[in-house]
Parts: structure tokens; sequence; C-alpha cells
């Protein structure tokens, strides 16, 4: 990456934030969530630690209201179709299995996206820029075909970078809504909101600038912890 690309505000304490990362990440991973029992995740940073990036307005609408209902309508989806499957009524099956994958898809979105971005300075660490070069041919080619997918998305949805474990390779994925138009059976690795409320409080509908300025604010450290991990995943190559 061009560092003039990558300048920020706020560097302090990014050494011991590096070793705190995978600590922080990895607790209670391999428990079981109940049927029903999926909770909002801890914010890892105050409310106004991203500004002037994006506002402490917009990060506890998002965070306390949005997030936090996908948590609500993905119990309540669980739940209804718990009780489906006890009375073997599957009548409304369809509706239940949309509100699954859209609040699913929105809660573990969400859940990646606030690990995306950092008031900490973060940068570009191996395995993360190994996989980029081999998978975008460089740091600057996968930086705009990133940025031309999130600028394009046509209404609400996500500009992820993704793993597969298939091919063994990153991808870029332009998802619309939560759910829609992913690549199956592929690991996120770093996720950028493009929905409105991401941004219209601080941007207005100036999509692209916000999509600029989401460069300053990732969080690389996750990245490069969810990529180990995810390589930890072997399929046969096809
Ligand atoms: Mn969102």
């Amino acid at each position: 990456m061009r560092k003039d690309n990558y300048k920020r505000t706020k560097s302090s304490r990014s050494k011991k934030y590096t070793r705190q990362i995978s600590n922080w990440s990895s607790v209670a991973e391999s428990q079981m969530v109940p049927i029903g029992g999926h909770k909002l995740p801890p914010l890892p940073y105050k409310y106004n630690a991203l500004e002037p990036y994006i506002g402490a307005e917009t990060m506890k609408i998002h965070y306390d209201k949005l997030h936090r209902n996908y948590v609500n309508k993905l119990n309540e989806a669980e739940l209804a179709l718990q009780k489906a499957r006890n009375s073997n009524d599957y009548k409304l099956v369809q509706y239940w299995e949309y509100q699954l994958a859209f609040a699913g898809a929105g809660h573990y979105l969400h859940t990646i996206w606030w690990k995306s971005i950092t008031p900490h300075h973060t940068t570009i660490r191996e395995p993360l820029a190994t996989e980029i070069e081999n998978s975008f041919g460089s740091d600057e080619q996968f930086k705009e075909q990133f940025s031309a997918v999130a600028k394009s998305v046509p209404g609400p949805g996500w500009a992820m970078l993704v793993w597969s474990p298939r091919a063994w390779r990153m991808e870029i994925i332009q998802v619309k809504s939560h759910q829609n138009n992913t690549q199956q059976d592929c690991i996120p690795l770093l996720v950028l909101d493009v929905w409105e409320h991401a941004y219209f409080l601080n941007y207005l509908n100036r999509k692209d600038e916000y999509v600029d300025m989401w460069w300053n604010i990732i969080d690389w450290e996750t990245a490069n912890y969810r990529l180990t991990q995810a390589k930890k995943v072997k399929w046969k190559p096809y």
C-alpha cells in the first residue's frame, strides 16, 4: 500500500494492541450459542473513537439499535424454527428462513464489522501481505478493486474480502443486503458496511468519500488473525 494513503491521526498504543488482538478475538470461540441465545458483542471502543471518520451518533445508532435488532430478529427466527420442528408445522418456514438468513448474516457481519475498523494504527503483515499479492497481484490492485466493488454496490450491502478454503486464495465479494450475492463456502476476513446507515449522517450521499475514508481506519490485525484462523480449514481443491 502507498503510505500516503494510510496516514493516521491516532497511532498510539499500536504495538500493545497488536499483541492483544489474538487473545481478544479468540475468546470463547469454541462455545456453542444456544438456539435463540445470540448476544450483542461488546463494542471494542467508545462511540466517538472513530471520529472524525465516523461520528459518535452513527456508531451509537448502528451498534445499539441496528445491530441489536439483528440479534433479536435472529433469536426470534431460531426460536420460531425450533417451535416449527417441535410441532411439525412448517407453514411459515419460508418467512422464518428469510429472517434467519437476513438477521443472521446481519448479526455475523456486524460482529466482524466492529473489528474491521479501529482507532489504532495497524499495518498489513504476514500472512495477509503475501496472500493479497497472490490473490490480486499487488496491494494497489487489491485496494482499487475493493474500493470499486464497495462504491458500486447497488443499494444496501457490503464489500468483503474473503478467504476460500477451496481455492486457497482470497476473493472480493459484493454482497447485496446482508446475505445476497455472496460466494458460499468462503470465510469473510474484512468487511465494509456500505448501507446508508453506516455513513449517511457524516457523508450524506457521498458514498465514494466514505469508502475512500475507510482505508484510514481498517483493522489489519483482525484481517490477519481471521486469515490465520481461516487457513486452518482445508478442503480438497477444485
Ligand atoms: Mn450496518
